[in-house]
């Protein structure tokens, strides 16, 4: 069958690939793949940044925001044949850690754990794949394609689970949230900050294309005027860009006992001068919690899967900008300015 593969650590070594069909013995869920999204966790790969192919093997199946249709199933299994599910990314190490151990595999404490499609597992940019029932969570088949957004919202979820978790320490109850980056991960965390009945502020550079329609059509606030004239001090931020500056801001534009959760990686070496001492006297003196996200465990896919069925469907599909068949892999990696979620098509989703 068909697979997208990388050698890893090598740049540009992609290719359309024939690869065995899984023969797992003991993996008893076979699922057909229908789609999946594409990210900047690819694009590194693919640039030869990092990656791992499974042991004993020279090339890794790209590919972590699965969707899939389940073709095989045991009889008494948590998923049946016909059903839409995604594939959780990470597996626990083998030892396993105390958190892996509790199933707390995006805490896991010595890294050993493995991700489809980016650490020791391939991934799911092929044709088929097994897996256990326990890895697999079921997605609403009524969400059609716009359940291939799984994946990131499952680390939305995570950080919204962390944040209401934090949230309760605090005897005035938030109203405002502020999400920088307006990228897929900054759109699906102010999706789940509108569930929550929050007012939400998102803040990006640009201007036009389809995102300050698609925050406004949350019923949320679109900045495109830098964070310093946001006009509004909220009780939580969600930084998803990584942009040093605007890691520094939204720490800096929360309110007094507010809660600033970073998911966004930094590139290395960006330097900026900032009063460390003015900045620690602020997060004392006002109480304030920033705190780092990353992954997503079971109860988090959970809450992904719910969050997108009670999401309006028609919002869903209009992230997904660009959607590019298996065969032209390549095109796929080719991001236009105004693409939100690139999406590869595998499978027949009618
Ligand atoms: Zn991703
Ligand atoms: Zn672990």
């Amino acid at each position: 069958m068909r697979a997208v593969t990388v050698l890893p650590q090598k740049a540009n070594s992609l290719e359309l690939s024939d690869v065995p069909e899984p023969t797992e013995a003991d993996v008893d869920v076979l699922v057909d793949v229908l789609a999946v999204g594409i990210c900047g966790t690819d694009a590194e790969i693919i640039a030869g940044e990092y990656g791992e192919a499974p042991p004993g093997h020279d090339r890794l199946v790209l590919g972590h925001e699965s969707l899939g249709r389940v073709r095989q199933a045991p009889s008494g299994a948590d998923v049946a044949e016909g059903d839409l599910v995604a594939c959780i990314v990470r597996c626990p190490d083998p030892v396993p850690c105390a958190n892996c151990a509790a199933g707390q595999w995006d805490m896991c404490s010595n890294g050993r754990y493995t991700e489809h499609g980016i650490k020791g597992l391939d991934g799911f940019m092929r044709e088929r794949y097994r897996s256990s029932a326990d890895r697999l969570v079921r997605v609403d088949s009524a969400l059609g394609l716009a359940g291939v957004l799984m994946e990131p919202t499952s680390i939305v979820a995570k950080a919204w689970a962390e944040i209401d978790r934090f949230a309760e320490r605090d005897a005035e109850k938030q109203k405002i949230a502020l999400v920088t980056g307006a990228g897929p991960v900054g759109l699906l965390a102010a999706l789940l900050g509108v569930q929550r009945g929050l007012e939400v502020h998102v803040l990006d550079q640009v201007t036009d294309g389809p995102k300050p329609d698609l925050v406004r059509d949350l019923g949320a606030h679109y900045h495109s005027d830098g964070i310093e004239n946001l006009g509004v001090h909220p009780d939580i931020a969600v930084e998803c860009t990584g942009v040093a500056p605007l890691v520094l801001g939204s720490i800096e534009v929360v309110r007094p006992n507010g809660i600033t959760c970073l998911t966004g990686v930094s590139s290395p070496g960006r330097t900026k001068q900032v009063d460390l001492g003015g900045l620690n006297r602020a997060l004392v003196l006002e109480n304030n919690l920033v705190f780092g996200s990353v992954n997503a465990n079971r109860s988090h896919w959970k809450a992904a899967a719910r969050a997108l069925r009670a999401a309006d469907r028609g919002w869903l599909e209009r992230l997904l900008t660009h959607r590019v068949p298996l065969d032209d892999v390549r095109r796929a990696f080719d991001r236009g300015a105004d693409d939100v979620k690139v999406v590869l098509q595998i499978g027949d989703l009618s």
